[in-house]
């Protein structure tokens, strides 16, 4: 294990991608931060994700940040030398009730507002025209964003914390924080691998684990922890290659992956829990709805499985910014978008720290909203 030194301008705890990303813009504009990750960097949830990238959201803030990270990924290998395996292949929503459709249609209408000039809604009949194998038969409409689509988590996370290195951050593997130190209502110390660092900032990257990280500083964060599933078929291709295509009503979405389709669908019966094995039972109640709405599936095989966690606030907003306890920042709760948010998260916390105005205003996302009854739920979740 690397040596910790005895000081650090700011601590940030968990590398996944969100704190990889903060260490790198961090480290560009200036701060050196010493980030700590228990496992490898990328391990955790943002290992399991399926790298989707979109800014069709239902809060203002969610299609600012998306539309500053597809920027972002877009300018990824000139800014940070490194491959973002960015793919713009669209993300296709697709509705089956009426009410889906004027939820769509209320989003599309603020989405232009924002600026998201590509995104269009759709008749069921353009629907069936991006990928005729579906079954349109109780199908709205939807709409359809080209600028959306996919990356790679891997290639993002292990670009940005390579580029920190670069620019001067302590970035270490195989260290997990076990203590927070604080004196009265200030952060003055982290303690990791038996190592007492001093610090007057500390930031709470730890993903489905940011409660737990709270707790060692005695703030409350309210993220929990939901395990969602994603299967890959054996080699099954679509012809033309469809979008990420998500059901709305049933929240089943697919998009290809290598020479099959990934499968994914949440699950609302499932309960906070830390559990990443795979419920093999849960396939057949997702193969059920996906064949439904893709009836050419019926002919696919599945491959492998696997589960990870999502790491959810009460609103399925993120929580950004400075909590209760002076120097603890929160960077968190992104309830299933943190990888498509990562980049541009980063980039605007890292911009505050530095004690200057970030080019999107955060306070959606600040930690206090709850207490101040000022939350705006996000209800575009998948
Ligand atoms: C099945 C699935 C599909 C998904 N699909 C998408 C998608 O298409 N698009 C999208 O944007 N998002 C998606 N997500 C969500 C996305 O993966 C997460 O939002 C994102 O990875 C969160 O990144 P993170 O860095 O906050 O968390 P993590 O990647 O979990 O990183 C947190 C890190 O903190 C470390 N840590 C915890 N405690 C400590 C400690 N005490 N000391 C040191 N280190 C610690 C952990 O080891 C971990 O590596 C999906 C998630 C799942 C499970």
């Amino acid at each position: 294990m690397a040596a910790l030194p005895p000081s650090a301008e700011c601590v940030i705890i968990g590398g996944g991608v969100v704190g990889c990303s903060l260490a790198y813009h961090l480290a560009r504009a200036g701060v050196q931060p010493l980030l700590l990750e228990r496992g490898d960097f990328g391990s955790g949830s943002t290992a399991r994700g399926a790298g989707g990238v979109r800014q069709q959201f239902a809060t203002e803030i969610n299609v600012r940040i998306g539309m500053l990270s597809r920027q972002l990924l877009e300018n990824f290998e000139a800014e940070v030398g490194a491959t973002a395996d960015l793919r713009l292949v669209g993300y296709l929503f697709v509705a089956s009730s009426d009410e889906q459709m004027e939820q769509l249609a209320r989003n599309v209408a603020m989405q232009h507002a924002v600026g998201l000039e590509d995104v269009r809604l759709l008749s069921c009949e353009q629907v069936a025209e991006i990928v005729p194998q579906l079954n349109v038969e109780d199908v709205r409409g939807g709409t359809f964003c080209p600028s959306d689509g996919l990356a790679g988590p891997n290639e993002v996370t292990s670009g940005y914390v390579n580029a920190a290195r670069r620019h001067g951050a302590h970035v270490v593997e195989g260290v997990a924080v076990e203590a927070i130190e604080r004196d009265r209502d200030r952060v003055v110390a982290v303690v990791a691998g038996g190592t007492r660092v001093s610090t007057p900032l500390v930031v709470n990257c730890a993903g489905p684990y940011a409660a737990t990280v709270g707790a060692m500083a005695g703030v409350e964060v309210p993220v929990k922890p939901f395990r969602r599933h994603l299967f890959l078929t054996e080699r099954f291709t679509l012809d033309p290659h469809p979008p990420m295509t998500v059901d709305v009503a049933t929240s089943f979405y697919l998009h290809t992956e290598g020479d099959g389709l990934l499968l994914g669908m949440s699950d609302p019966a499932e309960p906070s829990s830390f559990d990443t094995t795979v419920d093999w039972g849960f396939l057949e109640h997702l193969v059920e709805h996906a064949t439904h709405r893709l009836p050419a599936l019926e002919r696919a095989a599945i491959k492998t499985g696997w589960a990870g966690l999502y790491e959810v606030s009460p609103d399925n907003q993120a929580l950004v910014g400075e909590s209760e306890l002076a120097g603890f920042w929160l960077c968190c709760g992104f309830s299933g978008h943190g990888f498509m948010q990562a980049p541009a998260v980063g980039r605007l916390l890292a911009t505050e720290i530095t004690g200057a105005q970030s080019e999107i205003d955060l306070t959606p996302f600040r930690p206090d909203r709850f207490a101040r009854g000022a939350s705006t739920r996000e209800d575009a979740v998948i």
